[in-house]
């Protein structure tokens, strides 16, 4: 995996007001594109580093498109010579799905991106209205058909829970998005930040966002749906900072410091209940999972084996690594009879 060199761009001047954004600090965003030194400064520290692993350097925050293209060459044209030499290897920027069309993608491609990530959020007509988003799905169609034929890979990003929406609709427009072969997913449940238009809506009970219960479910089940399709889900539910932390921040929503994992160990609670159905109640059982799936097995503060023993009456006397187990396979052993799932 690269290592990645990240900046983040000032939102200057969005003209767009998604209801879930956090609208004050955008407008009173006042911090300008960082220079050129800065660009190559900020690269060369990271290569420093690097220990000869490969370097992408992303651009993350903005409307990276959106900006006036005088800047956007500000931004690119000082990494080309780095990009020459090697001590770059890749470019990676984030956009809206309506601000990217073919020159836009040719423009991205000359100048060495080689990855853009597109803020989807749904692809429901009445989802993306009631969001503010300000595109619609055909949109997105269009972007990802514009850098796909520029050579450039697509990220998706998705935000279930946003207003209007639901489980069934989260999924279709996960359905929709994989039909357009993104290279990787992102989802995002969305959450209540303080002095966004949804907190307002939120407070004026309007807006109820998903418990995190309702949207570790539907963030398994999306799981579950890329994967059958070999898309990569890159990230699930926003990293935590200290900024996100920090008291009143997030008003309301499925927010949880590792949320993946709360995923993860969800689906594995279904395998294992897929399992145990088929060995009598009371049952002393091993479990065999892939290398560094262990604490995804058990669960937090070993929630799942808690549950087992709860709904099976089964004790799990073991729980063993194998590295030449499938990523997404476990294996149940009881009387010496061993029984395997995939996901
Ligand atoms: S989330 Fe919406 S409002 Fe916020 S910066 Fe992006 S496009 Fe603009």
């Amino acid at each position: 995996m690269s290592v990645v060199v990240p900046f983040f761009i000032p939102h200057l001047g969005c003209p767009h007001r998604c209801v879930f954004c956090d609208q004050e600090k955008v407008a009173g965003s006042t911090g300008g594109l960082p220079s050129p030194d800065e660009l190559v400064a900020r690269v060369a520290q990271y290569a420093e580093k690097a220990r000869g692993r490969e370097l992408e350097a992303a651009f993350y925050g903005g409307t990276f498109t959106a900006l006036p293209r005088p800047d956007q060459e500000r931004l690119l044209c000082p990494l080309q010579p780095l990009l020459a030499a090697g001590t770059l290897n890749s470019l990676r920027v984030s956009t809206r799905p309506d601000a990217v069309d073919d020159d836009t993608a040719s423009f991205l491609k000359e100048h060495g991106v080689d990855t853009v990530e597109l803020g989807v959020q749904s692809m429901d007509a009445e989802v993306l209205g009631l969001s503010g988003r300000g595109h619609d799905a055909a949109d997105v169609e269009a972007a990802v058909a514009a850098l796909k034929k520029a050579g450039i890979a697509v990220g998706i990003q998705l935000m279930p829970g946003l207003p209007g929406d639901s489980p069934a609709l989260s999924l279709d427009s996960l359905a929709r998005v994989l039909a357009l072969s993104p290279s990787f997913l992102r989802i995002y449940p969305t959450l209540v930040i303080s002095g966004t238009e949804l907190s307002r809506m939120y407070l004026a009970g309007s807006y109820t966002p998903l418990s995190l219960p309702q949207a570790v479910n539907l963030c398994k089940d999306m799981l579950v749906a890329a994967n059958r399709e070999s898309v990569q889900v890159i990230r699930m539910g926003l990293q935590p900072t200290a900024e996100l932390e920090a008291p009143g921040v997030v008003l309301a929503g499925p927010y949880h410091p590792a949320f993946r994992q709360l995923v993860e160990s969800e689906l594995r609670f279904d395998q294992m209940s897929r399992l145990l159905s088929d060995v009598p109640r009371g049952s002393r059982v091993s479990f065999v999972v892939p290398r560094g799936k262990t604490s995804d097995l058990v669960g937090q503060k070993r929630e799942n084996l808690s549950r087992v023993s709860r709904l099976f009456a089964a004790e799990v006397v073991a729980v063993r690594e194998d590295s030449s187990l499938a990523p997404g396979s476990l294996l149940l052993e009881w009387e010496g009879r061993s029984m395997s799932i995939g996901l």
